[in-house]
């Protein structure tokens, strides 16, 4: 994934925050703007260990994750890796659009698609059930 590393970059930074080095983990959990994302949105008492997993764990253990998010009715993981997705594309659209979504918008974003996947689930069960 590191574009400097496959000679498709001419700096090994990051776009978004402009001090690390990008790779997987860095992109995802540990740049200042995924950091404040996190931080804003995981409860206090799961962020204890949040950052320190290694990229496979840290994904595994959120995805797999059957509590809900707090103050909804949605699954965390749900709202996991709709984030994660929304994370990389801000990543794209930095890089290859000169502009990435502020971590409000991609809150936003990612909020309104899972529920509306999840509601989309819901309606289907209950359909089949029927
Ligand atoms: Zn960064």
């Amino acid at each position: 994934m590191n574009r400097w590393h496959r000679n498709l970059s001419d700096r090994p930074l990051c776009d978004i925050c402009g001090v690390d080095d990008e790779s997987d983990i860095q992109i995802f959990r540990n740049c200042k703007a995924s950091k404040d994302l996190w931080t804003a949105i995981v409860h206090h008492q799961n962020l204890r260990g949040f950052f320190d997993l290694p990229l496979e764990n840290w994904l595994l253990q959120n995805l797999t994750a059957n509590q809900l998010l707090i103050g909804t009715a949605t699954p965390w993981k749900f709202h996991f890796s709709s984030l994660l997705w929304k994370v990389w594309k801000r990543r794209n659209s930095t890089i290859f659009e000169g502009e990435g979504m502020s971590n409000a918008d991609l809150y936003r974003m990612s909020t309104n698609w899972h529920n509306i996947m999840f509601h989309l689930r819901q309606l289907l069960k209950s359909r089949l059930i029927t």
